[in-house]
């Protein structure tokens, strides 16, 4: 059992880890899919979190 880290996703930018408490925006795209703004505190960008790779 892994503990909850509750990552949304991953800095493009830096491959940082971001949590719920970096999101600035969550919207729904025009394909219907949730889409996230995300504020990366180690670059400073403001970014599309990409998913991480769990599914191992
Ligand atoms: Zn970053």
């Amino acid at each position: 059992m892994s503990s909850t880290t509750d990552g949304i996703g991953r800095c493009p930018e830096c491959e940082t880890v971001l949590t719920r408490f970096h999101i600035l925006l969550e919207y729904e795209n025009a394909d219907g899919e949730d889409a996230i703004w995300a504020d990366c505190p180690n670059c400073g960008t403001v970014v599309h979190p990409e998913p991480t790779d769990d599914d191992t």
